[in-house]
């Protein structure tokens, strides 16, 4: 029974996988400001054409370019890991697997979409990138693309988390990116927050307004922006993990899954590891996929599913999906990837057709979970991954009272090393829970009134 397994270079899968394809209730439009669907040209100042025809595609197969497979073996494919110190802690009957995203240079699953996405306005011949970064880990994986493509790229970074996370900062400026503090006063976004709220903690929101903004105004039409995660294109880059997944599970003997998890913030991670699952559920797999949130931005668990902005300035499209609303600012817990508003339209389907078990968890909890996880397999685990981590360990403890040998596989999104000022406020008592209040909730609802709402009909098979 071994404790990694592995798969060969030549068994990388070699096409991503598109849920689009197969979601039983079809995806609904983006739409632009007067409530029409938007069309793939009204996008083309803010994305590269190629990637804009992978955002609207139906094809259920999408080829990997072999030159960003050149790329990605420099880590890929990842381990699956089987949690054995983990299961033997928690004396549970389940068999614990996890994927290792940890094993990347930039230590997550972003550089899995952020090499594909380097590569594509590379390809179009964008000069540079701009793009918003919470916790630090999707400013510096593409950062870390753009040098090893050839790009410049401008970070802009949730205020809190460049206070925070000074060592982010200097991956990024190491891999030669630009970083700058946001809210910032470069961009009219920026000046505009900063003017009614100096002291703000900042929010991806305000972030994703600032970037696109320095995008869309290059005089020279040579800068793109860069999404790390929500669009459908993101969420396709990242299904590699899950189809390495499915093919070191069948190398470990295991013919079933019971559960998958993963940590969600706009949902890419968990998309990477669970759509392929997704699939096999549609298809009449008996599987329980449940994405994981923090109770202080509980997105999927108690925010409406609507058409909403993807940023606080309402430059993006109207978007469906789970949101507690655009100008929502989540309390500043330590993990800056889950702190986000929205959710992945694809993720958002999938909850409304029932095919996904949400769950919110308080960060001590989560933190716990994390010391647990350190303590048996070793890895420091990013504060966003220890969602998972706790959710994991609610799942391995209800299979033991059911006496089930369950087959559990989490995706173990990132490590934690360059996030350990969240662990020592943990470890010396400083860390509160933040329930959100209803009247908090309702009042950031208030900015989506008015707004279109989509259709949240669904087969009923779920
Ligand atoms: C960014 C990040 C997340 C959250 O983003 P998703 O798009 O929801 O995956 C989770 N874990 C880690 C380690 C991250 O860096």
């Amino acid at each position: 029974m071994p404790t990694k397994i592995f798969l060969d270079e030549k068994d990388i899968p070699r096409q991503w996988y598109n849920l689009a394809a197969d979601l039983p209730t079809p995806l609904q439009p983006p739409l632009g400001p007067d409530g029409n669907p938007i069309t793939p040209d009204m996008l083309a100042p803010v994305f590269p054409m190629n990637l804009i025809e992978q955002e609207v595609s139906q094809e259920r197969w999408i080829d990997i370019p072999e030159e960003i497979l050149e790329i990605l073996y420099r880590w890929r494919p990842s381990p699956l890991y089987r949690a054995k110190a983990l299961e033997k802690a928690l004396d549970t009957p389940a068999r614990i697997y996890y994927k290792n995203e940890g094993v990347s240079p930039p230590g997550s699953h972003k550089p899995n979409t952020a090499v594909a996405q380097a590569w594509y306005n590379k390809q179009f011949g964008i000069k540079r990138l701009t793009t918003e970064t919470g916790a630090g880990q999707w400013g510096s994986a593409l950062s870390f693309a753009c040098a090893l493509i050839g790009l410049e790229c401008k970070v802009f970074m949730v205020r809190i988390s460049f206070d925070q996370k000074p060592f982010r900062r200097l991956m990024m400026e190491t891999w030669g990116g630009h970083c700058i503090p946001s809210p910032s006063e470069e961009t009219n976004a920026g000046r505009a927050i900063l003017e009614k709220m100096p002291d703000t903690p900042g929010s991806l929101g305000i972030a994703i307004s600032e970037a696109i903004e320095a995008a869309v105004t290059d005089p020279k039409g040579e800068t793109r922006y860069a999404l790390g995660s929500v669009l459908n294109h993101v969420m396709l880059h990242q299904t590699i993990i899950g189809l390495e997944a499915k093919k070191q599970l069948e190398k470990a003997n295991e013919k079933k899954v019971d559960v998958v998890i993963g940590c969600a913030g706009g949902g890419s991670n968990f998309a990477g590891l669970s759509f392929p699952f997704v699939a096999d559920k549609i298809n009449g797999a008996d599987i329980k996929i449940i994405p994981v949130e923090p109770t202080s931005c509980p997105t999927l668990t108690r925010a409406p599913f609507c058409y909403d902005h993807g940023d606080t300035a309402k430059m993006t499209p109207l978007l469906p999906m789970h949101s507690l609303g655009h100008d929502f600012v989540p309390p500043a817990i330590h993990a800056g990837g889950l702190r986000y508003h929205g959710m992945a339209p694809l993720v958002s389907q999938a909850a409304v057709e029932g095919l996904l078990e949400p769950m919110a968890l308080h960060q001590i909890e989560c933190y716990e979970a994390a010391l647990l996880w350190a303590k048996t397999e070793g890895f420091i685990s990013a504060p966003e991954t220890s969602h998972a981590i706790a959710a994991t360990i609610r799942e391995a403890k209800q299979a033991k009272e059911e006496g089930k040998e369950k087959v559990i596989i989490m995706n173990w999104s990132g490590h934690g090393l360059m996030d350990l000022t969240g662990y020592q406020a943990f470890l010396e008592g400083r860390l509160h829970d933040y329930p959100l209040p209803d009247e908090e909730l309702a009042k950031s609802l208030k900015g989506i009134e008015g707004l279109p709402k989509p259709s949240e009909a669904k087969s009923g098979k779920w």
